[in-house]
C-alpha cells in the first residue's frame, strides 16, 4: 500500500494521481496546528483552507479514492507532519510514501528530513500546477544582478504561445499595454458587486475558536465570500471574464473607498491552492476576449494575462532562486516595529484606515493597496521586513510564503536591494490622490509637508530619500527625487525632516 500526502494548497483534482481510483493508494490530509500557528492568520484564511481541503477530500472519496482525513479536532491528530506521519505509517501496511513537491521552502525542508528518516522508499512528484519549474527563472537569469520581469514575461509568452502570432510577435504589436492601464476610478463605469458562494461556515469557525487558534479579522459565518470548491472557483472565473475583464486593465491601479475589489478577479486563493490551473484561467480570458473583441480592448486582456503568466510565475522563480537567504534580506537596514494600528485599522490616515479595514473585513486588498498604501507606509517608516512579512503572510486569503515573500520583502520593501524592483515603490500623497478618493475624506492635508495636519506620507517620503541617499541617489530611475531634494531650501528641508522625525516618534498615534 502507498501513502500519498496532500498539503492544504495541493487541491489539484486534475493531477495525474487522480486519473483513476487505486485501492493500493491511501491519500492523507491533515488540519494541523503547525500550519495554523506559524503566524497569526486571518480567520477567513483558516476557514478557507479547511473548507477547501474538506470539500476536496469528500469529492475525491466520492470518485472512489481512499482518504485518511485528520480534522483539527480529531483526538488522534498530533498536529505536526512528523508526528502524524509516524503514527499513520506505523498504523497501516504502507510500503511506500509519496508527496507532491511543496511550494514553501519550510515544508520542502521538513519533508525532505522526514523522508531521510523513513524505513520505506519515498518519492516527491511535481504538483503539475505551475508553468515553470522551480529553478527555471534562476537558470534564465544566471549571472544577472537584477531579474527583469519584462524579459521573463516575454519569454513565457513565446514559450507557452500566449497571445503571440505564428512568428512569435505579440498580438497588437506590443508586449505591454501598461501605459494605457493607469486610470483613476471616476464612477463612470458601474462596479459589479462582488458575488461570493455565500457558504455557511459557522461550524468551522466554532471548531477553530474552540481549539484556541489565534486569528485576526472578522468573518461572515452565514455567507462566506471565498470559493472553496472547483465549481465555486470556476463560477468566480466566469464572473470575472463577463463582468470585470472589460475594465480590468483600465482600473487595475485605481483605489476606491466604495469598492473593495473594483475590477479585480479575486482568484488568487483558488489559484494558490490549485483549484484552478493558471493556464486554464488565462485561456478562458483569451477565449472570452476573442468572442467579445468589439467590447473588450486588447489592453484589458494583456493586463490580466501579464499578472498570471508574468508576475505570478516570476515571483515563484525569485523565491526558489533566492531561498533561504531571501528571508533574511534587509538591504535598507530597517528596524522599526509595525505600529499596533496595522492590526486594528485604527489610524487617522484615511488611505491606511480604509485599506487595513477592508483587509480585516475580507482578508483581501488588491495589488495597489498592498503596494502603495500599506507597503508604501511600512517602507517610508522603516519597518523591519520581518514584521512586514508576518503581517502580509497572516492577513491575506492568498498569502502563501512563495508568493507573499518576494512581493512583500522584494517588490514592496526593497529589502533585496533591487533584485525585483529597480527602484523602491514609495510615494507621497500625490500618487495616492491621483489614484484614489482617499485623500478627500482624510483629516490630514494632502498638500502639506509639515505643520498641523500635514499628510505623513509627504514628510516621510523625503525623509526616506534623505536617509538612504548613499544607496539610492546614483539610481538613474530616481534622479528626479534627488534633484528636488537638492533644490529644497535648508529651512524647508529642516522643517520637512523634523516633521517626519516627529511622526516617527508618534507613529502609534498617527
Ligand atoms: P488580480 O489583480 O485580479 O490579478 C489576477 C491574478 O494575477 C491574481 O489572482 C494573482 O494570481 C496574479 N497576480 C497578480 N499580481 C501578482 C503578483 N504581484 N504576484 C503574484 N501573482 C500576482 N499575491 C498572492 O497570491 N499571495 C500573496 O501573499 C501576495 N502578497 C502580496 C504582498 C504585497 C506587498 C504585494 C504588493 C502583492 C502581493 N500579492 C500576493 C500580489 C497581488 O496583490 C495579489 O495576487 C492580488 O491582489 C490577488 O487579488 P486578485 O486575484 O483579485 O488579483
Ligand atoms: Fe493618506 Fe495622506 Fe491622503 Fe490622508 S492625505 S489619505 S494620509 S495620502
Amino acid at each position: 500500500m502507498t501513502l500519498r500526502l496532500l498539503l492544504g494548497d495541493q487541491l489539484n483534482a486534475q493531477h495525474s494521481w487522480f486519473a483513476r481510483p487505486d485501492d493500493r493508494v491511501t491519500y492523507l490530509m491533515m488540519e494541523m496546528r503547525q500550519e495554523t500557528d506559524y503566524v497569526v492568520h486571518h480567520i477567513q484564511k483558516v476557514v478557507a483552507f479547511f473548507a477547501a481541503m474538506r470539500a476536496f477530500a469528500a469529492a475525491r472519496q466520492a470518485e472512489g479514492h481512499r482518504f485518511l482525513y485528520l480534522s483539527l479536532d480529531n483526538p488522534e491528530n498530533l498536529h505536526t507532519l512528523e508526528t502524524n506521519l509516524e503514527r499513520v505509517l506505523q498504523g497501516g501496511d504502507f510500503s511506500r510514501f509519496e508527496y507532491q513537491l511543496p511550494d514553501e521552502y519550510r515544508l520542502d525542508q521538513q519533508l525532505a528530513m522526514i523522508c531521510e528518516g523513513l524505513e520505506i522508499p519515498s518519492q516527491a512528484v511535481d504538483s503539475e500546477h505551475f508553468l515553470t519549474h522551480r529553478m527555471e527563472l534562476a537558470e534564465m537569469f544566471t549571472g544577472k544582478k537584477t531579474y527583469l520581469m519584462e524579459t521573463f514575461y516575454r519569454n513565457m509568452r513565446k514559450k507557452h504561445h500566449v497571445m503571440v502570432d505564428a512568428a512569435e510577435a505579440p498580438w497588437g504589436g506590443k508586449w505591454n499595454f501598461d501605459a494605457e492601464n493607469r486610470n483613476r476610478y471616476d464612477g463612470a463605469v458601474p462596479v459589479p458587486a462582488p458575488k461570493g458562494p455565500a457558504r455557511q461556515v459557522a461550524d468551522l469557525v466554532k471548531m477553530i475558536r474552540e481549539a484556541g487558534i489565534r486569528t485576526l479579522g472578522t468573518v461572515d459565518e452565514s455567507s462566506f465570500v471565498w470559493p472553496v470548491t472547483r465549481e465555486e472557483s470556476l463560477a468566480m472565473l466566469e464572473e470575472f471574464v463577463h463582468e470585470r475583464l472589460p475594465w480590468f486593465g483600465t482600473y487595475q491601479d485605481a483605489m476606491s473607498e466604495a469598492h473593495w475589489a473594483l475590477f479585480h478577479a479575486r482568484l488568487s486563493f483558488p489559484l494558490n491552492v490549485k483549484l484552478l490551473h493558471p493556464m486554464e484561467v488565462v485561456n478562458r480570458a483569451i477565449e472570452h476576449w476573442e468572442s467579445n473583441q468589439e467590447k473588450i480592448g486588447l489592453a484589458q486582456l494583456e493586463g490580466f494575462v501579464r499578472q498570471i503568466v508574468g508576475w505570478r510565475e516570476y515571483m515563484r522563480g525569485v523565491y526558489w532562486a533566492k531561498m533561504p537567504s531571501y528571508s533574511q534580506e534587509n538591504a535598507l537596514n530597517h528596524q522599526r516595529v509595525l505600529p499596533g494600528w496595522f492590526w486594528t485599522g485604527e489610524t487617522n490616515m484615511n488611505c491606511l484606515r480604509h485599506s487595513i479595514g477592508q483587509s480585516l473585513e475580507f482578508a483581501y486588498a488588491h495589488h495597489i493597496q498592498r503596494l502603495m498604501v500599506t507597503g508604501n507606509f511600512a517602507l517610508l517608516a522603516g519597518i523591519h521586513p520581518d514584521e512586514v512579512d508576518a503581517w502580509y503572510l497572516g492577513i491575506y486569503i492568498d498569502a502563501i510564503e512563495w508568493v507573499e515573500m518576494p512581493n512583500t520583502r522584494g517588490m514592496s520593501q526593497y529589502a533585496d536591494g533591487g533584485l525585483v524592483g529597480s527602484k523602491p515603490y514609495v510615494s507621497s500623497a500625490n500618487y495616492m490622490d491621483k489614484m484614489s478618493d482617499y485623500c478627500r475624506g482624510c483629516s490630514y492635508d494632502k498638500k502639506k509637508r509639515h505643520g498641523a495636519d500635514a499628510c505623513p506620507f509627504n514628510s516621510l517620503y523625503w525623509h526616506f530619500y534623505h536617509r538612504h541617499a548613499d544607496r539610492l541617489q546614483k539610481n538613474p530611475r530616481i534622479g528626479f527625487a534627488y534633484k528636488t531634494l537638492g533644490s529644497m531650501s535648508a529651512t524647508e528641508l529642516g522643517l520637512t525632516l523634523g516633521q517626519a522625525e516627529q511622526y516617527l516618534q508618534d507613529i502609534e498615534s498617527l
